[in-house]
């Protein structure tokens, strides 16, 4: 493609495709299935959960040009919610213009938990336990050998104290795999072990969803010439970026919508590779509560000498390529196949990456137009869908609702009868 997207959007979704296969980056065999709108099968769901009547569709989109770490990612966008992947496709065009982004996987392991009750003397049953470390260690690796055999497997464990708990933590290198099961296989093994060394009782055997030895962080600089081409505009949107990224740390009513804005990009890419979006909304939302209290957890800061701004976003991101239903998705093979096959490092490090994109376009557009003039003629056309007008009726529909003032589904419904009666 030589980085040239110009026009994709105004493309149908089949001249989209089409284009993907001519350009080499989606392979034949991952684009026959979309192109044939042969996504999941129902045989299939039907094996992947249970009282199935159908699959449910949503919109799978591409935006072009990620570039992270020096490498240029067409990534794949699940997301029913308009605008998402146009306000993606913006920042991914300034970031990469600006440099891209730079990313660093602090650790990819995850941990599981095992809380005991009911002991005497947690000190005593700690030192218990942390005497036998080694064995330990080598009983969870028993449990699950085919990661061993994959170069992962049970890497540290540690107690803690809390409440009447005597909490026992694992943290496995679960290679390509998010690793729920291998956590939940392996701790199970380690229950009448650890019983009998401290004397108490085990509540639960589980993997936890506070992924803090799966942290991910990006960074972008942004030259202040790309948030506008008045100088005095940019530096002033600049600050007023900074200052929204302060907001979102003071005010949790402000960190929960500024954190979904990070999500509408992260659990899109979730989603379109099969991974867990749940256990990763989870963890990141633990997360951003780390200092007690509820925190955005992007930060934005300016720097008015150099004139650019600059992004950074810590989060969890324990996303896998492979295990779960990830291979089970026909979508999610091509997928995987449109980001070149990453690994599940490389995959984590491009979706805190979206994250922060997506994050940087919400704050541009809040703190500069207002969110509305963006959404309004997307939502002009999601109501003039509701409506019923057919695909040649929509552009004069949304054209005479975006004109209207306070539009609802009704005025689009009157102003459709109305196109329609004119064309009679
Ligand atoms: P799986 O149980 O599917 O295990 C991973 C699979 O991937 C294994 O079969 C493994 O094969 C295979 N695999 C192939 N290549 C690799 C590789 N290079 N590295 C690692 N594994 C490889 O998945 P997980 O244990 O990862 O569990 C994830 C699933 O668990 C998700 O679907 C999640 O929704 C669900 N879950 C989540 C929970 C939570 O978040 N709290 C709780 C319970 C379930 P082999 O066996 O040969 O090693």
């Amino acid at each position: 493609m030589n980085g040239n997207w110009t026009g994709f959007s105004k493309k149908s979704p089949a001249e989209r495709l089409q284009l993907l296969k001519e350009s080499g980056l989606l392979q034949q065999e991952y684009w026959q299935p979309l192109a044939e709108q042969r996504t999941l099968p129902l045989e299939t769901a039907n094996q992947m959960s249970e009282n199935v009547l159908a699959t449910l569709a949503l919109p799978y989109s591409l935006v072009p040009d990620f570039l992270v770490d020096g490498r240029c990612y067409q990534v794949p966008f699940v997301t029913e919610e308009p605008s998402v992947v146009a306000a993606a496709s913006f920042a991914a065009k300034i970031i990469k213009r600006s440099g891209g982004f730079e990313t660093e996987v602090h650790k990819r392991q995850m941990i599981g938990q095992i809380a005991l009750y009911q002991i005497e003397d947690a000190d005593l049953a700690a030192q218990s336990v942390l005497q036998k470390k080694a064995d330990l260690l080598a009983r969870a690796d028993q449990a699950y050998p085919s990661i061993v055999a994959r170069g992962g497997g049970a890497r540290d464990l540690w107690l803690e104290q809390k409440d009447d708990f005597l909490i026992f933590y694992l943290s496995v290198d679960t290679q390509e795999a998010m690793g729920a099961n291998m956590l939940n296989t392996m701790l199970e093994s380690l229950t009448l072990p650890l019983e009998e060394l401290t004397g108490g009782k085990s509540l639960m055997a589980i993997l936890s969803n506070y992924a803090t030895d799966s942290l991910v962080t990006a960074r972008c600089v942004i030259d202040y010439r790309f948030l506008s081409r008045d100088r005095a505009e940019a530096a002033l949107l600049a600050d007023k970026m900074q200052l929204a990224s302060k907001l979102a740390q003071a005010d949790p009513y402000r960190a929960a919508t500024h954190n979904k804005g990070i999500f509408n990009g992260i659990d899109a890419v979730v989603l379109a590779t099969g991974n867990d979006w749940r256990a990763v909304e989870a963890g990141a939302h633990a997360y951003a509560s780390r200092e007690g209290s509820y925190r955005g957890l992007s930060a934005w800061t300016a720097d008015p000498d150099k004139r650019q701004l600059h992004g950074q976003l810590t989060l969890p991101m324990p996303v896998a390529t492979k295990g779960g239903s990830i291979g089970l998705n026909p979508a999610v093979a091509a997928s995987l196949d449109l980001l070149g096959q990453p690994r599940a490092k490389e995959l984590a490090a491009l979706i805190v990456s979206v994250g922060l994109a997506q994050n940087f376009a919400a704050i541009k557009a809040l703190v500069s137009t207002g969110i509305q003039a963006g959404h309004m003629k997307l939502q002009a056309k999601s109501l003039a869908l509701q409506a019923g007008a057919k695909e040649e009726e929509i552009p004069a529909l949304v054209s005479h609702l975006t004109a209207t003032k306070n539009f609802n589904l009704a005025t689009a419904q009157e102003i459709l009868a109305d196109l329609r009666k004119q064309n009679q």
